[in-house]
Order: C-alpha cells, then sequence, then structure tokens
C-alpha cells in the first residue's frame, strides 16, 4: 500500500510523510476512526513509506524494500491482529496459518473491517483476540535489530481486542521503547482501550471519506459501476461502498446467467417473464446490465482466444464465461455484442424496453443455436 493507493485525506498524508522526512516520528501513535476510514491502509502505506530507500512525494513502490512492504513480507514491519487461538501443541503452525491469511487479506481487501477478516477466515472460532502469546512473540522481536531497514514498525489492528495480559506488555513496552521502534495502533473503537493505553499514544484521527472522494476513487476502479446510489448510501465508508457494489454485480451476474441460459434454450415464458423484469428497471439499471452483459461477452471473446484475462474476471464468472464462451463461435460473439449494443442505443431513445429485451433474446437464441461448436 502507498499512499497514492488511498483516496483523498491529503492533510493526514502530507502530516504523516512530514514527521518521516524530519525524523519526528513519535514513538507510538494511534489511528483512530469511525469503521470504514482508512486507518489501516494509512498505517500500511506510513510504514512502506518509512522503509523505502529511494522516497519521494509516496514510497517509490520499485526499491527492494518497497517490494516487501508492498507483500507485506518487510521484515522490520511486525503485526499483530485478532486472530483464532491454536489448538494446544499447534501454536507455531497456527501463527503461520494466521499471518498467511492476513497477508492475503491486506492484498485482497486492503480497506477491509475486522468482519470481512473474520469471514475470509472460514474459521469457527469467531472470538478472535490478539493472545497473550502473540504479543510475546512479536516483543521478543521488537527487541532485536532491525533486519533490514533503519526502523522497525509494530502494527497493531483492533488493539480494543487484546488480551489483558497481552495489553500489559504492551503498555510496559510503550513506556520505554526500543530504540527506532514505531508503534502504530490502528482503531475502531478507540473508546473500548484502556485509559493507559491512550494516554501514551500521539492520536490520528482519521476521517471517513467525502462523497467527492468516494465518487472520485470508485469512478476509477469501478468504471462501469452505477455510483451514484451507492455513495449515498455508504456515507463516506469505502469499504461500504466496495461492498455494495459487489452485491450489485453479483445480482447482474445471477441474472445476466440466467437470461443467456433461457436464450439458448430458446425458454418463451421465461424470456417473457424476464423482458417483464426488464421493463421494471429504471433506464440506468436497464443499461448498466447491458453494459455487464456486454463485459461479458467481451471477455468471452478473449477465453476464446485463449488469453482468459484473470484479473477482470472474478471467480464465478471465469466459470461461466468458459463454459459460455464454448456455445459462440467468435463471428458469433461479435454479432452478440453488436446487438446488445443496439439494443442499448434503442432504448436510449425510449423504445419499448420489453419489445427490446424480447427481440435481443431471441435474437441472442439463433445466433447460439447456429453457431453452435459440435
Ligand atoms: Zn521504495
Amino acid at each position: 500500500m502507498k499512499f497514492a493507493d488511498i483516496p483523498g485525506l491529503q492533510t493526514i498524508k502530507d502530516l504523516l510523510k512530514q514527521s518521516v522526512r524530519s525524523g519526528h516520528i513519535p514513538h507510538a501513535q494511534l489511528f483512530a476512526g469511525a469503521p470504514g476510514c482508512a486507518a489501516l491502509p494509512l498505517a500500511l502505506a506510513w510504514s512502506t513509506y518509512l522503509h523505502c530507500t529511494q522516497r519521494n512525494d509516496d514510497a517509490c513502490g520499485m526499491c527492494a524494500a518497497c517490494s516487501k512492504s508492498l507483500k507485506y513480507i518487510h521484515p522490520d514491519t511486525h503485526f499483530a491482529f485478532p486472530a483464532p487461538s491454536p489448538k494446544s501443541g499447534e501454536e507455531e503452525k497456527t501463527r503461520a496459518e494466521n499471518l498467511k491469511a492476513w497477508r492475503s487479506f491486506l492484498l485482497e481487501q486492503p480497506f477491509g473491517m475486522p468482519e470481512e477478516w473474520i469471514a475470509s477466515l472460514n474459521s469457527e472460532d469467531k472470538q478472535l483476540s490478539i493472545s497473550r502469546e502473540d504479543s510475546r512473540k512479536i516483543i521478543q522481536a521488537l527487541t532485536l535489530k532491525p533486519f533490514e531497514s533503519e526502523s522497525k514498525v509494530m502494527l497493531i489492528w483492533c488493539p480494543e481486542r487484546m488480551h489483558p495480559s497481552a495489553a500489559n506488555a504492551l503498555l510496559k513496552i510503550l513506556e520505554e521503547p526500543p530504540p527506532q521502534t514505531f508503534f502504530i495502533l490502528i482503531s475502531y473503537a478507540a473508546d473500548n482501550l484502556l485509559p493507559t493505553i491512550l494516554s501514551r499514544t500521539q492520536h490520528v484521527q482519521v476521517p471517513l471519506l467525502t462523497d467527492e472522494e468516494l465518487s472520485d476513487y470508485l469512478r476509477k476502479v469501478r468504471p462501469q459501476a452505477n455510483i451514484n446510489e451507492v455513495v449515498r448510501l455508504a456515507d463516506g465508508n469505502l469499504n461500504l461502498a466496495l461492498r455494495l457494489l459487489d452485491e450489485e454485480e453479483n445480482t447482474h451476474h445471477q441474472n445476466l446467467a440466467e437470461w443467456l441460459r433461457s436464450c439458448y434454450k430458446r425458454d418463451y415464458s421465461r424470456l417473457v417473464q424476464l423482458a417483464e423484469a426488464f421493463h421494471e428497471m429504471d433506464r440506468m439499471n436497464q443499461h448498466l446490465f447491458l453494459k455487464y452483459g456486454l463485459s461479458i461477452l467481451r471477455e468471452s471473446v478473449i477465453a476464446r482466444s485463449g488469453a482468459i484475462s484473470l484479473h477482470r474476471v472474478r471467480d464465478q464468472e471465469l466459470e461461466f464465461v468458459r463454459n459460455f464462451s464454448g456455445v459462440f463461435s467468435i463471428p458469433a460473439l461479435e454479432k452478440a455484442v453488436k446487438l446488445l449494443n443496439q439494443a442499448d442505443y434503442h432504448l436510449e431513445r425510449n423504445g419499448s424496453a420489453k419489445m427490446i429485451f424480447m427481440d435481443l433474446s431471441i435474437q441472442l437464441g439463433e445466433i447460439m443455436q447456429n453457431h453452435h461448436r459440435t
């Protein structure tokens, strides 16, 4: 994570960079804010910046330190986070598994909250905590000299979930921190922290995003999505906004899959129902649905040519695209793309949505039947 990967929050970013450049870094900071704020990404970007050997306005992203920081494997950045407690005798194994899962979580959902972290673990143990043993290990590591960098960073995510004995150990080390060791506590419930911890940390209040910052960012990362409604609902919570968009995409995906299957089977009674449902959608959603259909058709063309772009297709879609590309030849896919574009154009000119959709369904069904590769 680099500062540039986080939308908005310019003032805080400037302050954090300034503290590194001037060398006046508080040895313990608390990044606190409401759920959905970018406190964790900021802490990650800060540690990348601190370790970077060619930093400028941001971490360079290229040096050896950055390449490790960006994968969350820099040996001088330590993490404490709530995790499932190990079965006895399997402590080391569990700790290694937890750390691996944590790195994947940071890579896949950098704006995720504790709920997403817990969900990603598929663990039966939902009462995650930062155990005494985990803290002991970390504190032990901090007493060593840095491995590669000039400083060590200790990021503690959700310190309010620390086991009391772990909190006491932390307090002790905060009183007498080892040299060149910087702590960042990241909390969405700072009110629940021990007053003694609060008094030993410098507070950085992380606000939620403004609607403008949120919509700028979403427009960049999800150019095909209908973001206005999501921005209104999310109220500055980036994590929530991304989850809402995922849900919307899932619904589109399910509808699209059913529709194309019905076209292929020429199930006219189902197609009439689907055309009625389509008719009921507002114009924006009709447009987005067709656009989503187009993106899947395009992926299918790519899949047919043998190069699946894994980056753009999610797992469930990938499976669908693979199966689906089998019933279309490339010229047929191109024809289908043209038909979807035409339908969108006719809708734009206020044609009857039901008629346009039905007509499109019949034509797609014909294409699929005629060009079936068997
Ligand atoms: Zn760098």
